[in-house]
């Protein structure tokens, strides 16, 4: 069964990978950046208490982001396989997830990491854009859409993330190192852990990561 978590610092292409992986192996992509994007975007008071932290690159909160995991992966179509995409992000969240999917009898099976070094995060994620609509993430030098500012999928204006500006980056990548990183060891003694090249063109990428699944099912 595909449990996947999909791992890695800011930038290192785990968005864009998502968008290929949920649709050729069809999994649910449950990103609780997008959650909490959309509960922003919103303007639910769930959006109201997070919009600062998130903005300048702060963790949310481990219980917050805990419970709202859980409920979505306790939803009907995670029933066959997920692909959990930027959670977990500290210890705390690590341990929660393990409980959790031992309760709903879906425990992670694979930990996919993408690794970048820093030079080229920062450039990445200054340069990105995203869609507000649906999620397509683009990028100004290397992925330019059909249409300058425009998403080729949904039509909708592409704007840049606020934590996409370089003093947020330097919080987020701090937190990565400090709180995320360290997860690594704990996946790679589990065994369920395996690395990627995030700075291999998307095609190739695709190519290795769709190999490995398919020759994990
Ligand atoms: P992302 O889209 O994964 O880069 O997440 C954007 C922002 O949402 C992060 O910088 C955090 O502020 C918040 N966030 C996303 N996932 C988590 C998480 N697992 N734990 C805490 N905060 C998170």
């Amino acid at each position: 069964m595909l449990n996947i978590i999909l791992m890695g610092p800011p930038g290192a292409g785990k968005g864009t990978a998502a968008t290929w992986i949920k649709e050729d192996f069809s999994l649910p992509h449950i990103s609780t950046g997008d959650m909490f994007r959309e509960a922003m975007a919103s303007n639910s008071p769930l959006g109201k208490q997070i919009k600062d932290i998130v903005d300048n690159g702060g963790l949310v909160n481990d219980e917050l982001t805990c419970a709202l995991v859980k409920e979505r992966l306790s939803r009907k179509d995670c029933q066959n396989g997920y692909l959990l995409d930027g959670f977990p992000r500290t210890e705390a969240q690590a341990e929660a997830l393990k409980k959790m999917g031992e309760e709903i009898g879906r425990p992670v099976t694979l930990a996919i990491n993408l690794t970048c070094p820093d030079e080229v995060l920062i450039s990445r994620v200054t340069t990105r854009r995203v869609c507000p609509k649906c999620g397509a993430s683009y990028n100004v030098i290397t992925l330019k859409p059909l249409k300058e500012g425009i998403c080729d999928h949904c039509g909708s204006a592409l704007i840049q993330r606020k934590d996409d500006n370089e003093a947020s980056f330097k919080v987020r990548l701090e937190n990565y190192y400090r709180s995320t990183a360290p997860l690594l060891d704990y996946y790679k003694k589990e065994g369920l852990l395996h690395e990627f090249d995030g700075t291999l063109s998307m095609s190739n990428l695709k190519v290795e990561i769709s190999a490995f699944l398919r020759s994990y099912l």
